[in-house]
């Protein structure tokens, strides 16, 4: 097949299905076929032997792309249109994939429904009454729908994994380090990661392979050698050691993510591997420490939308605090608003001590946690989400019940291990997802038992 032919099916499919689902927010319509065109010319040359050559992808809205628009989903950066571009959309450059467009998000990737977008709200493919997961629901939506063959999101608490998990596609969350940040809108730095949504472990392996590796323009990432991803699905997980939190099946978890994990496992055993519970005591205050976490560094990342740099100003300032004011107070959404006012409170001198100092503790254990465990065992299996996909509009006034949803996720990002989600049955015509988590930076090993489960 021709480039063209493939970038053509991309946009045909997208306006046959994207009023219903509502996963783009802009199109790159014309310098795709444009690039579609050039790259048709390189057919038959070494360069077209690329594996991802003329691959139509979709991106998600935090992740800055040269001359394209990009806005968080947020009012804020309504026309923003960057001057240059992520370190990973330079990677993708190379590896000659065509950007299709921008992906619908929570605003700032701050959600679990993406209903949290100032623009409009996507719908899961698989039941158009349901949410796609967040904040990465453009991104999966877009794969699910057949919009897009890939995308990338980014997961700072469970925003890759669980909108994969809700519509039925392959979402991993690399080790913190292994994918450059530079370029990508920050939430919380010491937890986000971009990462690869797709409808296979291959595809899934194979993009991962692009957009890795060390990068001097962010210091965070890591100077730890790429491997072969493809190369480890093998498809073989003879004398495995898998570890079951009893955490991951208990409380707070609906018996069909419990029943699906329990047939998962008889498939795994099937192949060759064992399994054992396992307990991650300290599990239990993740999503207290991630928020506490989280909306500090968000407190502090946000701070640069003044109205002064980029993004919307306020028309209606008399003064420079006004200007600060208004163009906030108009420009973030209700829970952005939220993030901040509660991280700048734990950050504040009196209690710093009792709420910021006390999760970065809390943190700490949690890391020894899984760190424990996976010295002892190869991967560690659980539920990605505790329920299927959820009605639109059911929880999205309910903060504490939104937040509860990353209950698996969440401690997997404070530890900065890898996580993948890979589909696992459906309830209700719902699809379920598969957690599989590794060692930092053992992606392979992760994806080896996700592709031989798949
Ligand atoms: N749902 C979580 C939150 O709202 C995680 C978001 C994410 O991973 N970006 O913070």
């Amino acid at each position: 097949v021709k480039v063209s032919e493939l970038v053509d099916e991309s946009y045909r499919r997208i306006q046959e299905t994207d009023d219903k689902v509502q996963a783009f927010l802009a199109l790159n319509e014309e310098e795709a076929r444009q690039q579609a065109k050039d790259l048709d010319e390189k057919i038959g040359t070494e360069e077209s032997q690329q594996v991802l050559f003329g691959m139509p992808i979709g991106i998600k809205d935090n992740i800055v792309t040269k001359g394209l628009r990009t806005t968080c989903a947020s009012k804020i950066l309504e026309n923003f249109d960057p001057i240059y571009d992520a370190t990973v959309m330079g990677k993708l450059h190379s590896a000659n994939t065509i950007t299709i467009g921008k992906l619908n998000m929570d605003e700032f990737a701050m959600g679990s429904s993406t209903e949290n977008s100032a623009f409009q709200i996507t719908h899961n493919p698989w039941n158009l009454n349901t949410v796609p997961g967040g904040s990465s629901g453009g991104s999966a939506a877009a794969v699910a729908a057949g919009e897009v063959p890939f995308s990338l999101g980014s997961d700072t608490g469970g925003s890759i994994r669980q909108p994969a998990a809700f519509c039925g596609v392959v979402g991993m969350k690399p080790t913190y380090g292994r994918v450059s940040r530079f370029g990508l809108v920050a939430f919380a730095s010491s937890l986000d990661q971009i990462g690869p949504i797709t409808r296979t472990v291959e595809d899934n392996a194979y993009l991962l392979q692009a957009i890795s590796g060390v990068d001097p323009h962010d210091s965070t990432s890591a100077n730890v050698e790429v491997p072969n991803y493809v190369q480890a699905l093998t498809g073989d997980i003879k004398g495995l050691k898998i570890a079951v939190p009893k955490e991951y099946l208990g409380e707070g978890v609906s018996e069909e993510a419990r029943q699906s994990v329990l047939s998962a496992l008889k498939v795994l055993e099937g192949l060759g591997a064992t399994w054992e519970e396992v307990s991650l005591p300290h599990s239990k205050y993740g999503v207290a420490t991630y928020y506490l976490l989280a909306s500090s560094e968000a407190s502090s990342n946000l701070a640069r939308f003044d109205g002064v740099r980029y993004g919307y100003r306020t028309p209606n300032a008399k003064n420079l605090e006004e200007l600060y004011k208004k163009t906030r107070s108009e420009g973030f959404g209700e829970e952005v608003k939220r993030r901040i006012m509660l991280g700048t409170f734990a950050l504040s001198a009196g209690y710093y001590d009792a709420y910021y100092k006390k999760a970065q503790q809390a943190r700490t254990l949690i890391k020894k946690d899984f760190d424990d465990i996976l010295e002892k065992y190869d991967v560690i299996i659980g539920p990605t989400t505790p329920t299927p996909a959820f009605k639109i509009g059911e929880i999205v006034d309910d903060p504490l019940t939104m937040y509860a949803n990353d209950i698996l996720t969440i401690p997997v990002n404070l530890a900065g291990v890898p996580g993948i989600s890979v589909p696992c049955g459906f309830v209700n015509g719902l699809p379920l997802g598969l957690q599989i988590i590794g060692k930092h930076f053992d992606e392979s090993t992760v994806y080896r038992v996700a592709h031989a489960f798949e």
